[in-house]
């Protein structure tokens, strides 16, 4: 049996601790270009919007309509949310029991499949204290299809797999497709449990992994 990872609010608790701390940077950018005059209220203008969109890349175009901004700019507040190098002093952490739960599996081999920026995510497992040499691999998903990267492990490693992911559609939906059993982490915008049959475990911490781990060996 094998495991993957998803990083982002599976692995590392980005929702709450780097994404309010990226918008921010790229809310006073705006203010530093003089296309926002009042940071505080930008900033709870943005708050309202992360409620209520599916991603901070949607509340920042939301943010931008709102205001007539010109889109031109919108990129280099996308990429001080989403690319940029992580600052020295962004906070990062992981979601609880992270590293117990991975030291507890380390005698199965562990994955991480990833989307986003290779430099980012590896700085992110780093700043939040997850040793990298724990994984056979780390693949980043750069095209958004994590499909293809389920598909390149079990070719090099055909075995009962399971992936680990807050994304139902972007993360469980591919893996469960090809077969691999699905574990919903309800974490950040993905907590709220999910319908979608491609779930076949929901947990809430990641040490609820340990217990589901002998269920499904005994089901293959
Ligand atoms: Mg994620």
């Amino acid at each position: 049996m094998l495991f993957i990872f998803d990083i982002d609010d599976t692995l590392v608790d980005t929702s709450a601790t780097i994404t309010p701390y990226r918008v921010q940077k790229a809310l006073q950018k705006l203010v530093e270009k003089g296309l926002v005059t009042d940071l505080e209220t930008a900033s709870q203008e943005m708050a309202f919007f992360q409620k209520k969109a599916r991603t901070s890349k949607e509340a920042l175009q939301a943010f931008f309509q709102k205001h007539h901004l010109p889109l031109s700019h919108l990129t280099f507040a996308l990429d001080a949310l989403y690319k940029d190098d992580l600052a020295p002093d962004t906070p990062v952490r992981t979601t609880p029991f992270a590293v117990e739960t991975l030291q507890a599996l380390s005698s199965y081999p562990l994955y991480i499949v990833s989307k986003g920026y290779d430099y980012l995510q590896h700085q992110k497992l780093e700043k939040a204290g997850i040793d990298t040499a724990i994984f056979c691999k780390i693949l980043i998903d750069n095209v958004g299809n994590k499909g293809l990267f389920y598909q390149k492990i079990l070719n090099e490693n055909p075995s009962t797999a399971v992936m680990v992911g807050d994304q139902v559609e972007g993360d469980l939906l591919p893996a469960k497709k090809l077969g691999l059993w699905t574990v919903h982490m309800r974490w950040g915008r993905g907590v709220i449990p999910s319908q979608n049959p491609c779930v076949d475990f929901q947990i809430s911490e990641l040490k609820e992994m340990l217990p589901i781990v002998p269920m499904i060996e005994g089901r293959v």
